[in-house]
């Protein structure tokens, strides 16, 4: 199937999924994380998958089906692999482009250095980069990319769309326990996002059966951590621990405003009482959310913070 959704995404709102690669996997990388599973066909090499107007038509047969108040806020190229495999990508996009809803692709951004890909994601709206590490040895351990790739190109290529990308562009970060989660391997990280300057560093942990057994998420330490250190270097952070809540304002309802705010940023103690003190709440329900385990205590320079726990 080419398209599903619309599914709900805290990055995107409503967005309906596009898979422009068919059947079996497709990668330049074998992430040991990778929730599709081991990459099986390895490639580096750009070949035409679906015609655009094969994708055209299932996105407009789909729209058809769907509600008027699920109309997606974004059409996004979510693949079974890496969507930039894909030669025609740029030519669906355009296509897709006059149905007037805007255009995400995720990426992996292995092949950034090519610039006809760089020319394909800059007709879309939204674009977010895999970036798990700043480190080549890292790189390799995380992503286990094919052979043919290099990891100075790979970074060219990041360097290089985020100079001509008009769009808005992020990146994410997928922290796994003990490969790219200590603080000296999440500064080499930030160095990296910084020369990127996305409009939001999201950083998330493996939440769904991972392919390689032994990946573990971190624990709310290291991801506090890394959350300060990509704050301290102003890449806008924000968290994705598994839980997609929306409501980050106050709503009167404090379990609910603390739940979902520290869902996506850490609280800091004196923040927490004064949410509490909004929110007209009784501080003990701090408590009984720590007790709970839908929040964890932990401390960062000094500080205490408080951060969701991951859901399993
Ligand atoms: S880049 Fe994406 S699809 Fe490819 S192996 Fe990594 S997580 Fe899986």
């Amino acid at each position: 199937m080419i398209t599903f959704g619309p599914i709900p995404s805290r990055r995107l709102g409503k967005s309906l999924g596009i898979n422009n690669i068919p059947s079996q996997k497709i990668c330049s990388y074998s992430c040991v994380y990778c929730q599709v599973g081991i990459t099986k066909k390895y490639s580096t090499t750009r070949v035409s998958f679906y015609k655009p107007s094969v994708i055209f038509d299932e996105v407009k047969k789909h729209l058809c089906h769907i509600k008027e108040n699920d109309i997606p806020d974004y059409l996004t190229f979510v693949s079974n692999g890496e969507p930039t495999l894909d030669i025609s990508i740029g030519e669906s996009i355009d296509k897709l482009k006059s149905i007037g809803i805007p255009i995400a692709v995720i990426t992996n951004a292995s092949l950034l250095s090519i610039p006809e890909v760089r020319d394909d994601l800059n007709k879309a709206d939204w674009v977010s980069v895999k970036v798990d590490s700043g480190n080549e040895n890292v790189w390799k351990e995380i992503n286990r990319p094919h052979a043919d790739l290099n990891f100075n190109e790979y970074k060219n290529g990041l360097r290089l769309f985020a100079k001509e990308f008009r769009g808005k562009l992020n990146t994410e970060t997928m922290l796994v326990k003990g490969i790219n989660d200590h603080i000296e391997q999440l500064q080499e990280t930030a160095q990296l996002i910084k020369e990127i300057k996305p409009n939001i560093s999201y950083i998330s942990i493996p939440t769904r059966p991972p392919a390689l057994k032994w990946v573990n998420k971190p624990n709310e330490k290291s991801i506090n951590e890394a959350y300060h250190i990509f704050a301290d270097n102003q890449l806008n952070p924000e968290l994705i621990l598994g839980f997609e809540g929306t409501n980050t304002g106050f709503t009167g309802n404090a379990i609910e405003d603390i739940i979902n705010i520290c869902s996506v940023h850490p609280i800091r103690e004196d923040t927490m009482k004064e949410l509490l003190r909004k929110n007209q709440a009784d501080p003990t329900i701090l408590d009984t959310l720590v007790t709970n385990k839908y929040i964890q205590k932990v401390e960062y320079k000094s500080n205490i913070f408080y951060i969701r726990k991951f859901l399993i």
